[in-house]
């Protein structure tokens, strides 16, 4: 059996992609240092003889005895509110974390999968975006703790597959919804989820014409399976293209939870993207891949994750 190193395991994106790996049959070993991470999303594999949690600040040094075969570096905070909360970590967990993850991949001779960002495009020129395409960030603006040390991030990577050899991807991760998001997560789904379900009022940031474009967590962790079993070795982004504004995504949300509840108009954070939409031509053809779930299909079981949430 082959097997696979997740940081962040515990987290949204990393939970569930242990579990894809498990699926597919690999051994997994999931590090996390739980700081936004939560066991809670890893208790049900509790037990299974294929899985092994390690809780560690992949900051430091990682050991791991045995033969690995894959790295999937998924550690970080990723909501605006966590990285504007734990701007150190954040850029720690970018820069020294993907330096230990890396290290670690080049000693086991492990492919390694960097979990990279639409970030990295900030406020972007272009629309929708391109791998190709350089990027609009504000490397002094709040948002660019996050930016910045996914960015290096990227460039340590490829020095690692330039220079060291290492097998790399680089996954530019899109906006991505599901189960197992935190309740206190501080995204615009589960925020406006959280609030439908309890009929308070929804807090759209801004006029909420600035769009996103939202990824069902199933279709992104297949996406990111397919990639890391790929030959692509520059970045490919992985998303859904459908695009919709903040103030509809609201609207759907009241509606699919038959809320009572009103939109309230809130200030638009500091370099908050005006769009955004992945351009996924190149994970179509290089990957045979495209997501598959409807919005509203995955809205309708995140929801229902919340209530049983509330309901506890
Ligand atoms: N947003 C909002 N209300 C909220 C949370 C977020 O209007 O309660 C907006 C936010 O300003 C951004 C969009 O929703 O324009 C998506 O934000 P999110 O935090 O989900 O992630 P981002 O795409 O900015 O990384």
């Amino acid at each position: 059996m082959e097997t696979a190193v997740v940081t962040g395991g515990a987290g949204f994106l990393g939970s569930h992609l242990c579990d894809k790996l498990l699926n597919e049959g690999l051994k997994v070993i999931c590090i996390d240092n739980l700081i936004t991470g939560n066991v809670n999303n890893i208790a049900h594999l509790a037990g299974n003889e294929n899985f092994k949690f390690i809780k560690h600040d992949v900051t430091n040094y990682i050991f791991i005895p045995g033969k690995v075969n894959y790295i999937l570096h998924f550690a970080s905070p990723a909501s605006p509110v966590d990285y504007l909360q734990l701007p150190i970590q954040t850029l720690k967990v970018g820069s020294l974390g993907s330096h230990k993850a890396l290290g670690l991949a080049k000693e086991k001779k492990a492919r390694f999968l960097l979990a990279s960002t639409s970030e990295v495009y900030g406020d972007p020129d272009i629309h929708p975006q391109r791998e190709d395409y350089w990027g609009n960030v504000n490397p002094i603006g709040p948002r660019g703790v996050y930016d910045e040390a996914k960015r290096f991030a990227e460039a340590l990577t490829m020095a690692y597959q330039r220079y060291h050899n290492v097998e790399t991807r680089i996954a530019r991760i899109f906006n991505t919804f599901g189960t197992r998001m935190r309740v206190q997560d501080g995204r615009a789904i589960p925020n406006f989820i959280m609030q439908a379900l309890q009929n308070e009022p929804i807090t759209v940031y801004g006029d909420g014409s600035q769009t996103r474009s939202f990824c069902y967590i199933t279709d992104q962790v297949d996406g990111l399976f397919k990639l890391l079993m790929s030959d692509e070795n520059e970045p490919v982004n992985i998303g859904n293209p459908e695009e919709i504004s903040v103030l509809e995504i609201a609207k759907e949300i009241i509606m699919l939870t038959k809320s009572k509840s009103k939109i309230v108009f809130e200030e638009l954070p500091v370099n908050d993207p005006k769009v955004r939409q992945p351009d996924i031509t190149k994970a179509i053809n290089k990957l045979g891949w495209k997501p598959i779930v409807k919005r509203e299909e995955g809205l309708k079981d995140t929801i229902e994750y919340f209530k049983n949430l509330i309901l506890k």
